[in-house]
């Protein structure tokens, strides 16, 4: 009966995961069940390497495998073209609804490098939907009175379409094409 606690064990790991119910969590276990023992080695070192190098950037809060990620270390960045700036990542969206008020994202560590570093302009890329709007305007209140030029990426985006998913182009036209907010 070993092998079937070792299954239910693999499922509910997987079910633990977002945006996998429980179906989805059996195709992925049999799918592991049915691939070779080199497959599965691969996905589980996979997982063991980015837990071990990756975290995140400690000034934007970007992927990094050291203490910073390399676009923060870029000391090179910040000219024209598309864009060359730097970044920094809010780790989610303002929504009441699923209790994510501006203190359980990035914003604090924002307001702080807008006090230590030499920034002019802050370029909002939140998703064009409720929470992004929210989000934005929380941002554009609280910046603008700094002295921060405030703005927010051009409607080039599908409304609801998902930052993470446009391609380097349209996110250069709509960049180009920003608003101030
Ligand atoms: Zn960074």
């Amino acid at each position: 009966m070993a092998s079937n606690q070792d299954l239910q064990r693999l499922l509910d790991e997987l079910g633990r995961l977002p945006g996998i119910g429980p179906k989805s969590a059996q195709r992925i276990a049999y799918h592991l069940l049915e691939a070779d023992a080199e497959e599965a080695r691969r996905l589980a070192q996979a997982i063991l390497d980015v837990k071990e190098h990756v975290h995140f950037c400690s000034r934007c809060f970007n992927y990094a495998t050291a203490d910073e990620c390399p676009i923060c270390m870029d000391s090179m960045r910040d000219r024209t073209g598309s864009y060359h700036g730097l970044y920094h990542v809010l780790g989610g969206v303002i929504s009441p609804m699923d209790k994510i008020g501006p203190e359980q994202l990035h914003i604090r560590e924002l307001l702080m490098r807008l006090g230590e570093e030499d920034i002019q302009e802050i370029i909002i890329a939140t998703n064009p939907n409720i929470e992004g709007e929210t989000t934005a305007s929380y941002l554009a209140r609280t910046i603008k009175p700094l002295g921060v030029t405030v703005s927010r990426l051009a409607s080039g985006l599908p409304v609801g379409g998902d930052l993470e998913y446009a391609d380097e182009l349209t996110l250069g036209r709509a960049i180009e094409a920003r608003r101030a907010l």
